[in-house]
């Protein structure tokens, strides 16, 4: 399956916890103020690859712990996104999702990629509420929302 991407970081120490493999999908519609990668925002922008060459790349990579899809906007290419993150489930690989959505305003079709998501960071970048010393996430809004225990309790449960 085609999948625009703007950039793919092979081993990542800042994009979720343990070293993951980061995928940087293009396209936002948010144009948040002080984004951190604008580069990402034009949704016709990046390069088309296929979600195989992708996975066949963190596959081989025993150095992992798991995959972060960020961007960009995940939740813009959702089909492509639920693929990688699908393989990723099936090769023991965690996964942490980044999105401009809060948790409680995804898209009606989000539960597919959902379902295989361990982590969720939500919310858009805020300059406002911009705070260096957070952990994974640039502004104060975002939450880093563990989905399985969320899952578990019906409860929103942070990571
Ligand atoms: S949602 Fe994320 S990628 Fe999109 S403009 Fe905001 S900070 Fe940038």
């Amino acid at each position: 399956m085609n999948i625009r991407i703007a950039d793919i970081v092979p081993e990542s120490f800042v994009d979720g916890a343990g070293v993951r493999f980061a995928i940087f999908l293009q396209g936002c519609k948010r144009h948040c103020r002080g984004c951190h990668n604008p580069q990402t925002h034009d949704l016709n922008g990046g390069t088309i690859m296929d979600t195989a060459d992708i996975i066949n790349q963190f596959k081989k990579d025993s150095i992992v712990r798991g995959i972060t899809l960020t961007g960009g906007e995940p939740f813009l290419q959702i089909e492509a996104a639920t693929e990688l993150a699908c393989a990723a489930k099936k090769f023991g690989l965690n996964v942490w999702c980044y999105t401009g959505f809060t948790f409680e305003n995804l898209p009606r079709q989000a539960e597919q990629l959902l379902k295989f998501v361990d982590v969720l960071v939500d919310g858009e970048y805020r300059e406002s509420e911009r705070d260096l010393s957070l952990l994974f996430r640039g502004s104060k809004n975002q939450r880093i929302i563990d989905l399985r225990a969320t899952r578990r309790t019906s409860r929103l449960t942070l990571w």
